[in-house]
């Protein structure tokens, strides 16, 4: 590599960057807490909808001992609380997903309709993230919703796995799948990577330009491509799920650790 590159902001995955599953990833953090004494900005940008942007903040303080802000993470379910808002308006919407999901919508001044009771088509827009209680009837709900309802079909992400230590679990893909299947319907947008909207996001709200950006996880198939797409640099670290699934992919750097790229970046 022919000389060193600024970068001035960092959008940094989570699951398998600073964690896998319950485990913290010691040695990325320990790079991590050495970013924060530079000029560079971070953002935490997630497929995960599970957790809401505080939960995010709260936990990642603690990893890091650094103060976090809310404002530094961008979820999924920010993302798609931010889409509608901006699309629909306030909007009441039909939600397979957890708490940080709820709540990042209800944050945005939209409204949950009872899936319990789809017949009813109270809701135009159905949104689908993980939701690891989802049970038939809710797929039943989301099912009418999608096929009787006709209503809008958004996908936090479709992301087939997750890692977790020894294995992987279902994503929030594989709910979307199963809808897929007994709808024949797609959803008509998926606001999480390898969609680069979560990076637009930043690049608006903070005015960054693509020069300084760069993008590090550990997924061919949505960090790196999402970088790809918006044509920024990106790193590979290997302490996720792309060794598991044995992604192959192009970005710029590929370490096994976020303690190796000291030497490709001057920070
Ligand atoms: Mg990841």
């Amino acid at each position: 590599m022919s000389g060193r590159k600024q970068y001035r902001v960092l959008l940094i995955d989570l699951d398998g960057v600073v964690w896998v599953g319950d485990h913290v990833l010691w040695e990325n953090v320990e790079w991590l807490r050495r970013v924060y004494r530079k000029h560079i900005e971070v953002f935490y940008v997630t497929n995960n909808s599970t957790m809401t942007r505080s939960e995010y903040a709260e936990k990642l303080t603690r990893i890091l001992g650094e103060t976090i802000s809310s404002a530094s993470i961008v979820t999924s379910g920010y993302a798609a609380g931010r889409y509608i808002r901006e699309e629909y308006g306030r909007a009441l919407v039909y939600v397979i997903g957890e708490e940080g999901l709820v709540q990042e919508l209800v944050r945005e001044g939209h409204t949950i309709a009872n899936i319990a009771e789809p017949h009813r088509c109270q809701a135009d827009i159905l949104v689908v993230g993980l939701d690891r209680h989802v049970t038939y009837q809710k797929l039943l709900g989301a099912h009418i919703v999608l096929t009787k309802c006709r209503a809008d079909f958004i996908a936090t992400n479709t992301d087939n796995a997750l890692p977790s230590q020894d294995y992987t679990a279902p994503g929030a893909g594989a709910i979307i799948a199963f809808l897929e299947r007994s709808s024949g319907r797609k959803p008509d947008i998926i606001l999480g990577k390898p969609s680069p909207f979560m990076y637009k996001l930043v690049m608006r709200e903070y005015n960054v330009s693509k020069r300084d950006i760069l993008v590090i996880g550990d997924r061919c198939d949505t960090d790196i491509k999402a970088a790809e797409k918006l044509g920024v640099d990106s790193v590979l670290v290997k302490t996720g799920i792309s060794a598991m699934l044995r992604q192959k992919c192009h970005p710029t750097y590929t370490v096994n650790t976020l303690r190796d790229l000291g030497d490709l970046l001057s920070f």
